[in-house]
């Protein structure tokens, strides 16, 4: 569980951190330009308005006499010039030296800083150094040569205290830093929140699925009240556990009903061949009825055997053992078996035999157990006297088996659970309730269908439909 969180910090958080700081980078080195330059920009205007200035300046006289007005004219720039407060301002020869400067000291505070030397390699006369002075004070000093001949002066220089830039730009630096900081943290808590709503019901998830796989069927989840797919996980395993336990429930209970009906024709059996065993003369009129109840009984026997089989084969999948039968042929030998049972019960079987045969690929076997179940079923639920009516029809592609009958009928609430293992309704009268679950795997098996209705008290409708053979259906079918 551990792994979700780690993959989400890995995958999701890690490249949203990249993005933040990259984008913080971004921001920054943009502010570092717009604060920085914005600085050297003021500084080359007002060297660039005396320029302006100076190329005005004497240009009717000679050239040394303009080149000495030129100069005059700097001097007197650097002595009225009004920014002291913000900006020194200095005029330099050839060599970088100190010939003027607005606040009149010579100011050897300000000597280092190579932008003379930068504005000398520049092309554009241009040179720009931000250091410290021996005061400690963050400075930009520019340079620009004066373009042109102005006597001694071969450059001007501004100097300005970075003092309050640094201070904005440290400023936003720290809030900067600060609101990718609290993003970062918004989407680390907001994130493990999430994940922590994933995580925690799956954990429960897991020890219940596990609880439940190691036999605890009593077990459930809380219900979350969530209705998304972890909301809905926890409802179906829930449902899995009650199916489980349902199923569970009328196994042990099959089991169980079965082996006390075994005892009863065991106990009469052994009574009989006591009976008998103490007889001296075979003509006693016991000695046959003895018989009769030993044979009576063994097919009882025999009948809850077959089911037991039945129990077995819906536990392990049903074999098959496919051949091309007639189904008409089927029918009618299911009706001659049935025929005994019938007029014992007043019952009367109402069938008409097609007169043409009705292929179909099935296995003889399982088949006859279709026929059997669903029959066996007609006549438990018939009153005394009704009729039972078994129909085959067909159309190009399919044939039909209904068993009608006129018994009690299936309330229609338990109609779609007749079919379920170890279902028995509330109407049933005997039987473990796996008949019907027993017909419909037999039939999904050989690629039909079951179909039930019924109306209460008038009776039920069992219709069975399989595929009519076709040369190539057993390539189709394969036993299974
Ligand atoms: P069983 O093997 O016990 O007969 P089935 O699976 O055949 O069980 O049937 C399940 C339940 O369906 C029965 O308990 C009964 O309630 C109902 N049922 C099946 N067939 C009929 C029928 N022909 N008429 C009324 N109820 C029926």
């Amino acid at each position: 569980m551990q792994s979700i969180t780690r993959r989400w910090l890995r995958s999701s958080l890690l490249i949203s951190a990249l993005v933040l700081v990259l984008a913080e980078g971004l921001f920054l080195s943009f502010l570092y330009q717009d604060l920085y330059g914005g600085v050297e920009n003021s500084i080359l205007n007002r060297f660039s308005a005396l320029t302006g200035r100076l190329q005005a300046t004497g240009t009717a006289g000679d050239a040394d006499g303009t080149a000495n007005s030129r100069a005059q004219a700097l001097r007197r720039a650097v002595e009225q010039f009004d920014e002291k407060d913000k900006f020194e301002f200095m005029l330099l020869d050839q060599s970088g030296a100190v010939l003027a400067t607005a606040s009149g000291m010579s100011n050897d505070n300000l000597a280092q800083g190579d932008d003379f030397y930068r504005a000398l390699t520049s092309a554009a006369g241009v040179g720009q150094a931000i250091f410290r002075t021996r005061d400690g004070e963050r400075v930009m000093a520019v340079t620009a040569l004066v373009p042109y001949a102005a006597g001694q002066i071969a450059a001007m220089r501004l100097v300005t205290s970075l003092t309050v830039v640094d201070r904005q730009w440290w400023g936003m630096v720290w809030i900067s830093a600060g609101v990718v900081l609290a993003a970062l943290g918004l989407m680390l808590w907001s994130g493990l929140f999430f994940i922590r709503s994933i995580v925690r019901p799956l954990g429960q998830v897991e020890a219940t699925a596990r609880r439940i796989a190691g036999g605890d069927l009593q077990t459930r989840l809380p219900d979350t009240r969530y209705n998304d797919e972890i909301g809905r996980l926890c409802r179906t395993i829930n449902e899995m556990a009650e199916h489980l336990t349902e199923t569970e429930r009328m196994k042990n209970e099959f089991i169980s009903s079965v082996s006390h009906e075994l005892r009863t024709p065991l106990t009469s059996i052994k009574g009989w061949v006591e009976t008998i065993g103490a007889l001296r003369d075979p003509g006693d009129p016991n000695y046959r009825k003895g018989l009769e109840v030993i044979g009576a009984e063994a097919d009882r026997l025999y009948g809850m055997v077959e089911e037991l089989l039945d129990f077995s084969r819906l536990q392990n999948g049903i074999r098959l053992d496919c051949q091309v039968l007639d189904l008409v042929a089927e029918a009618t030998d299911a009706a001659l078996f049935l025929e005994g049972r019938l007029q014992q019960e007043g019952l009367r079987l109402v069938y008409e035999e097609p007169p043409e045969p009705y292929p179909v690929w099935a296995d003889p076997a399982r088949l006859r157990q279709v026929f059997v179940n669903v029959l066996d079923n007609a006549v438990k639920y018939s009153p005394p006297g009704g009729s039972i009516f078994l129909t085959l029809t067909r159309t190009p592609s399919t044939v039909t088996v209904a068993v009608r009958d006129q018994g009690r009928g299936i309330p229609p609430e338990d109609l779609d659970k007749v079919r379920q293992k170890f279902f028995k309704g509330r109407n049933a009268v005997r039987g473990s309730g796996i008949g019907l679950a027993v017909v419909d795997s037999i039939v999904t098996a050989l690629g039909g269908t079951t179909r039930i209705a019924s109306t209460l008290g008038q009776g039920t409708t069992v219709s069975i439909t399989l595929p009519l053979y076709h040369p190539g259906q057993e390539h189709l079918h394969e036993p299974i």
